[in-house]
């Protein structure tokens, strides 16, 4: 670990929970330099949803690379972004009858963000922004004030204007529906919080803990946004692109946001690419008026366009990852059951799923453990109390029951004292051998 230690940044955060060196990665599969296996239920941040080096994008990828195709283009017209955007409309936006003009940011989240938050500020002319309690939306300054985390927003050194922050669902208890109190906010002139130009919200939070919001609550939301002349700006950054079940995460709750931010898994294969999608009228930019370098990424393009060909043609995907999320809540309820001492929960839909320990201590001892049995899984909440099921969408149903048995073995033995015995293997197959799989794909590594 010397280089890591001596010469990068105290900033790294990740690598401190999972000090190994990683070098190879298929499927649902890490490896790092020793050849040592894992499952990576931390998929990148919700970055990684078709898995590492998903074959069907790699091959468009190598056949791109190897016919000499633009990968640098800013934002000039390529035959990348034109087939990209045509299957984003064809099989994405048309379908839903969704009305939306694409806006190709820097390729980070938080820069789709910004953009977001500028546009629909120039289009009402309103500084004021309404973001939530738990809400993350990214580090650069204007996402960050839409941040809650005072962790992250501590790293700033000035103070950040501009964004009223209110209650999201079941900040004030199960029975308050906040959007009343949001309602009531800006129907009163003496509230003290600016007429908004915009409502920024995650349907389901997924840094904040994993707080999935319910369809009243964001028709609820929608409506007030209506009522008052505010733009809805959905940041489907990480709910986003299948995670939830369906390639938005609002798609059945029968809203439609004003503005969509996308990111993490919109390449499909971990390559950096952001989007801003608006209603047309809203497109007020002047040309480069949010500029970047990086805003045409066309190795995304070759990858995002194969991923929604492969994935997005049907709802076949679609279904499985909602199968696959159901088996995930009814492991996790039978954990809570089984170990939980009244106060640990579950969280989340699709997917998108949490055991809620409430302690952060925790639920770092269970993931320490599940890390010692080959499973890499991280927290996510304002006290990292939630420990965050984030697999890719692709896992097999063999390697999903294999990472739950490693969560459950972790959790009794976090709060139980039960031992895993030394001979119990995770990655043994159906014959109970330790997995020759793993020998092979370690000697490729
Ligand atoms: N928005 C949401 C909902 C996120 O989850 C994240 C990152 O986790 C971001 C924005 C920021 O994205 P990035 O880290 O790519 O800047």
């Amino acid at each position: 670990m010397k280089v890591f230690d001596e010469i990068e940044s105290e900033v790294m955060s990740y690598a401190r929970a999972f000090p190994r060196v990683f070098n190879k990665a298929q499927g649902e599969y890490l490896y790092d330099e020793d050849g040592t296996q894992y499952l990576d239920f931390l998929a990148g941040a919700g970055t990684l949803n078709y898995g590492h080096n998903n074959p069907v994008f790699k091959q468009a990828l190598l056949d791109y690379i190897q016919a000499d195709g633009i990968t640098h283009g800013l934002d000039l017209h390529t035959k990348a972004k034109r087939e990209f955007l045509e299957t984003f409309y064809e099989k994405i936006l048309k379908p839903r009858n969704y009305n939306y003009v694409m806006q190709f940011t820097g390729p980070t989240g938080t820069n789709a963000v910004e953009a977001a938050m500028k546009i629909a500020r120039k289009y009402k002319g309103r500084e004021n922004i309404i973001s939530f309690t738990n809400g993350f939306h990214g580090c650069s300054m204007g996402a960050l004030s839409a941040t809650g985390n005072s962790h992250h927003r501590g790293g700033a050194g000035v103070s950040m204007n501009g964004v009223t922050r209110m209650p999201y669902e079941g900040y004030l208890g199960d029975d308050i529906d906040t959007t009343a109190y949001l309602d009531k906010v800006l129907s009163d002139s003496s509230s003290g919080v600016d007429h908004p130009a915009a409502v920024l919200v995650e349907t389901v939070q997924g840094e904040g803990g994993i707080n999935a919001a319910s369809a009243e609550w964001l028709r609820n939301l929608q409506s007030v946004c209506k009522k008052h002349d505010v733009l809805l700006i959905v940041d489907d950054i990480q709910a986003g692109c299948g995670r939830t079940g369906s390639y938005f995460s609002f798609e059945e709750f029968d809203i439609q946001p004003d503005i969509v931010t996308l990111s993490k898994s919109l390449s499909g294969y971990g390559l950096p690419f952001a989007v801003v999608l608006m209603r047309p009228e809203l497109d007020q930019w002047k040309p480069g008026e949010h500029n970047g370098t990086f805003r045409g990424n066309n190795l995304a393009f070759v990858t995002a366009r194969a991923a929604i060909e492969h994935y997005w043609s049907d709802d076949k995907f679609a279904k499985e990852v909602l199968r696959k999320g159901d088996y995930i809540g009814e492991r996790l309820e039978k954990i809570v059951e089984k170990y939980g001492d009244g106060n640990m929960t579950t969280r989340g839909r699709g997917m998108f799923r949490g055991l809620n320990c409430v302690s952060g201590d925790l639920a770092g001892q269970i993931t320490r453990e599940a890390f010692k049995n080959g499973l890499v899984i991280e927290t996510s909440g304002a006290d990292d109390h939630v420990v965050k099921t984030l697999c890719p969408l692709t896992i097999s149903d063999e390697n999903l029951k294999r990472a739950l048995d490693i969560v459950e073995a972790a959790v009794e033995k976090v709060l139980k004292g039960t031992e895993v015995p030394e001979e119990r293997d995770f990655f043994a197959d159906d014959s109970g051998e330790t997995g020759d799989k793993k020998a092979e794909l370690a000697g490729a590594a």
